[in-house]
């Protein structure tokens, strides 16, 4: 399927591993251009490396930085020419605990990792997207904002927040052919689910599917929700856990 976004311009931050590279990849091998970013420049580099020689003729652009940095995010907004067509909005997570041992600082900077800088990346780009008549803005949430996860209450509290914004924004920009919906994982396989000890004990595995996602499954979906036939759906969280979800709605 000819998804009709070749030639088009993506950022997708925090793209150097994980989701946010199957993503960007995903997008490259569609012929879109992309801008990724991370924090550390020898990841992102290789990672872009290995984007251009999967998906060789699309330009693949790197920024250093936290998505957290009004620099860096302005940095990827003139990487894409100022016109991105498509934005993915990615970051670290945020790190899991007991709500007793955080303070006001360890929220604030929950609250500007995971929901702040996707809104301000929204906010740089979603009237160019609506002046130019199409626009897909993706972003990657968790699973968490259906069903809590209580060792990871700064992602549950940071991501519900962020959809709400979100989707209260879809029908403003819906008519200027702009799409807002997120992606919401379940175990996927990625070094945040490896290398953390507390989110490992709780969700190393998908005991209804029998298996973690793979990467690539989100990326697909998530190049699928940027693409011209996805135009009507809009302000969606499109579960990715494999049936681990046990609602109807
Ligand atoms: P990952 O494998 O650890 O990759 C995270 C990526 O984000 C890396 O490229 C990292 O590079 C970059 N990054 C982190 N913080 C950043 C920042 N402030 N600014 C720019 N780049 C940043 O993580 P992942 O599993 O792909 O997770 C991606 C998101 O999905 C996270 O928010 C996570 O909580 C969420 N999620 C994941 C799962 C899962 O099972 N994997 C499930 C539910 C939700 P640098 O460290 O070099 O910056």
């Amino acid at each position: 399927m000819d998804l009709q976004i070749s030639g088009k311009t993506a950022i997708v931050t925090a793209a150097s591993k994980g989701l946010g590279k199957a993503c960007a990849a995903a997008l490259a091998n569609e012929g879109v251009n992309v801008v990724i970013n991370g924090r550390t420049a020898e990841t992102l580099e290789a990672t872009a490396e290995e984007i251009r020689s999967g998906a060789p003729g699309v330009s693949v652009t790197s920024i250093v930085g936290t998505v957290t940095d009004a620099e860096c995010r302005a940095a990827l907004i003139e990487a894409a020419g100022g016109a991105p067509d498509i934005l993915v909005n990615n970051a670290g997570g945020p790190p899991p605990g007991d709500f007793r041992d955080w303070n006001r600082e360890t929220w604030i900077n929950a609250i500007d990792t995971n929901m702040l800088s996707a809104i301000e990346m929204v906010r740089l780009t979603v009237d160019g997207m609506m002046e130019r008549g199409f626009g897909r803005i993706v972003c990657i949430t968790s699973s968490s904002v259906r069903v809590p996860i209580p060792v990871i209450g700064l992602s549950n509290a940071t991501r519900a927040g962020l959809t709400n914004f979100l989707f209260g924004l879809a029908p403003q920009v819906s008519a200027g052919g702009v799409t807002i919906n997120c992606l919401l994982p379940g175990p996927f396989d990625t070094s945040r689910l490896r290398d953390s000890k507390p989110i490992t004990n709780h969700l190393t595995s998908n005991p209804i599917a029998g298996r973690v996602g793979d990467p690539a499954e989100l990326g697909a979906i998530c190049a699928y929700l940027c693409s011209a036939q996805a135009g009507y759906i809009t302000a969606q969280n499109i579960q990715l856990s494999g049936g681990l979800y046990p609602g109807s709605f």
